[in-house]
Order: C-alpha cells, then structure tokens, then sequence
C-alpha cells in the first residue's frame, strides 16, 4: 500500500489521507482488449510529455488550460492529459525553485566565509546547472470518471468491470478487475475514489484505487515536546536523546558491495563495445534496487519505533531542503544518502498523520550551528561530525542531540518561522545569544 498526505499548517486540524491500493492486475481477458489500451497509451504520453513541456517552460502549469495540441484523443482524454502534467510540471517547479534557493543561500554562505577569511580550502564556489524538463519514461495514467468508470460486477467471479474510453469514439473498453484477497480486505467498507490510475509495467497493465480516510490528532496541544534530528549516522535522535537506525554497519556494506558490482559491470560493458559485440549487459543493477528497499524498510522500521516509544508527545522535525541534505552527507556518497535522507521526514510526516500525532515541520537552518544553550551561532561548534562544543558557554554533548533540541524548541517559533532565508535566521539567533549574554551577565 502506498500513501499520500496533504501539507499540514495546524498540527492539530485532523488530517485527510488518501490511501491507495496498489499492483492490482488488469486480468487480460483477451490479448486484443489490452492492446487497444497500449495504442491510448502512446497517445496520451506523448500528449502529456507536450503539456509538461509547455507547462515547465513558455506558460505557468493549469490545469483547465484549454486543449492547444492536436491529437486523436477525445476532449476529455485531453483534459485528463492537461490535469496531469500540470501537476508534473507544478512539482518539477517547486522542487527546482527549492534547489534555486538553497544554491543562492550556499552561494551567500561561501562569499560570507571568503568575506571573514574563514573558507575552507577545498571549498569551491557553488554553481548552479540548470535542471532538464521531466520526461515521461513510464506509461502512467492518472484517470478520473470522465474516461474511466469502475464499477462493482455484478453475478460474476470478477470483482470489478472498468469502462475506458478509448482513441475510437463509442467504442469503450470493458476490463473485468480481479482482486486479492489483502485488496479486498483493504477496500472493505470502504467509499473508492473515482479517480484511478493505470500502470503500464514489463508486460501487463496494474490499476491502483485509493480512498480517503480522515484521521482525528489525539495529542494534548499541552503534550511534551519531542524534537526529531535527521541524519546518517543515526537515522534519527530526538531530543531526549533516544537514536534510531543508521546507514553505517550493515547498509553501508552492502552499498560498498553494490557500488563494486556495478563498477565491474561498466568495465566490462566499454571491453564489449570495443570488441563490437552488440548485446551488452545492463547497467541497472537489481542489487541497487534491492538496497534502496531495503534501505526504505530500515527507515521506516526506525521511524515505527520511535513513534512507538514517544507516545502521547507532540513531533517537531526538519524542513530538509538539499543545502542541509548536502551538510549532513558532507565527506560521504552524498547523493545515496541524499536521496535516502529525504525519505525520513516523509515517514515521520506519515506516521504522525496515521497515528493521529500533532507533528509540525521547522526550519532546520542553523539547527546543527546553534548552541541549544546560548544560541550561539558558529561553525567551530562542531569540531567534527559528532561532537558539538560551544565556544563561548562551553555546553557540549553529541552533535545530534543539540541540533534535535534545537529543533524540538523550534516548535512554535514563529518569529524564526518568519524568516525568509538562512541570513535572516542567523541574525535572529545571533540577537538571542546578545540577549542570554546579557542576562547572564555574560562579559
Ligand atoms: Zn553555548
């Protein structure tokens, strides 16, 4: 099962999540049914490739834009395609503005340091490359009820028929849907989405169904506060000092394992080329796809446990944008744990949402820099990836646990909540640390 969640603003508004049923097999009834499927398919992507092209470069993405591009498909196939490269493109534009604003601050960051003499000497001046438009590999459809009906079936050993119009007018495809028994038990009782969306995997077609379920917050807004600190030595530390899981020890083996095999294998491709032979081995390796589940699975058992063992407890945790992804893979396969790293807020997000935990997402900005204490500000702070030792009040602990009390007191923060750029965060904290000077009569 796969899940989805809307961004949340008020961590105690219950929350709405969509929950999908997913790999649902089209039965193929006869070979000729689902071909007919295949030729909508290729029309449709390429359609939808158009749209996410336009909607990533000449014109902002919307999703009721009117039909431009000529095409065999209906209107209302249209508007689907429209629907959804709109939504493509409208990620692809907040995911790429993010990176844009994390480069600006890196860049601000290393003329700041070349400024007060303190740049490192292997440190370059970030660049910025510019990010290619998405393009559309895999057949996925995401219907809605103007061209796909699912319907119950009735008298009969099928469980659903699904009605898809097709590039023939009238002529509607009828695909009787099987299910297992874990979907039906999923599905019981449940009001199905009438939007779906249809896969086009190795040689068959898979439907997911989702549906919506709202999930009350049970945490007292008067709870403790738990402050949730992300890395790669340990998965998680919370501000109580608790960890879980890590990238070290058994995942990084395996990952050193695997990054081997696939240098062997390149090797071993480029001696073929030379010799003109024609069929070369694959350079996808299923071992690094059975890695990252498998590094999937290692986060997500960390995060279940945690939960478990904060109950009751209110979850504050980081706003990770690439600029932090890259300080904490720092000196390390930075783009393994890059992407890797991103998933744990995603499971605490959605663990938090199914468990019916208040949980809010704080600006991580300085979180690691910041003396909990005094709120002192500096890179010397840490003297290397474990430690934390503040310069000027001496508190010193585990480099994670400061930053996951940073964060946990981050929570209703709005004045840092307010401020736009790690610049301004800086100036805030650096004022709060004139103040605890002042009021401990610091010289
Ligand atoms: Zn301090």
């Amino acid at each position: 099962m796969k899940q989805r969640k809307r961004r949340r603003t008020d961590p105690y508004e219950p929350q709405t999540l969509t929950r999908a049923v997913t790999h649902i097999r089209l039965e193929a009834a006869n070979a000729g049914k689902l071909a007919a499927l295949d030729d909508l398919a290729q029309v449709y992507l390429a359609l939808c490739q158009q749209y996410v092209t336009l909607f990533c470069t000449d014109e902002r993405p919307n999703k009721l834009r009117a039909p431009l591009f000529a095409t065999l498909l209906s209107e209302r196939w249209q508007r689907v395609a429209i629907q959804q490269a709109a939504g493509i493109a409208q990620s692809w534009r907040t995911n790429r503005s993010q990176a844009h604003q994390d480069y600006l601050d890196d860049l601000l960051d290393y003329h700041e340091q070349q400024a007060e003499g303190t740049l490192d000497a292997e440190a370059k001046e970030p660049a910025w490359r510019e990010w290619s438009i998405p393009v559309l590999r895999q057949t996925c459809i995401q219907a809605n009820v103007n061209v796909v009906v699912l319907e119950p079936a009735q008298n009969s050993t099928f469980d659903y028929w699904l009605t898809i119009s097709t590039l023939q007018l009238r002529k509607p495809l009828l695909v009787p849907v099987k299910l297992a028994a874990y979907h039906r038990e999923a599905l019981a009782g449940k009001t199905i989405n009438t939007s779906v969306t249809l896969n086009k995997r190795g040689d068959g077609w898979w439907l997911t169904l989702s549906y919506d379920q709202v999930v009350p917050v049970h945490t007292e807004p008067s709870a403790l506060v738990v402050g949730i600190d992300v890395g790669i030595a340990n998965f998680i530390t919370t501000s109580d000092g608790q960890h879980y899981g890590t990238f070290h020890g058994q995942l990084r083996e395996r990952q050193k394992r695997d990054r081997e095999k696939r240098r062997r294998k390149a090797k071993l491709r480029k001696c073929l080329e030379k010799k003109g032979v024609k069929k070369l081995p694959s350079t996808t390796s299923r071992s690094g796809q059975r890695l990252a589940r498998h590094v999937r699975q290692s986060i997500n058992r960390a995060v279940n446990q945690c939960f478990a063992q904060h109950e009751g407890a209110q979850i504050a945790y980081e706003h990770l944008s690439v600029a932090t992804m890259k300080f904490k893979a720092r000196a390390m396969n930075a783009y393994l744990y890059a992407s890797n790293l991103a998933h744990i807020p995603r499971q605490i997000a959605w663990n938090a949402a199914k468990r019916g935990v208040a949980a809010i997402r704080v600006k991580s900005a300085y979180s690691s820099q910041e003396c909990s204490v005094c709120h002192n500000v500096d890179r010397a702070n840490r003297p290397n990836q474990q430690t934390f030792c503040c310069r000027v009040c001496g508190y010193s602990t585990h480099a994670d646990l400061n930053a996951a009390i940073n964060i946990g007191h981050r929570w209703g923060d709005d004045e840092l909540q307010a401020c736009k750029g790690r610049k301004a965060v800086k100036a805030l904290l650096m004022q709060r640390h004139q103040v605890w000077k002042q009021q401990n009569g610091w010289p």
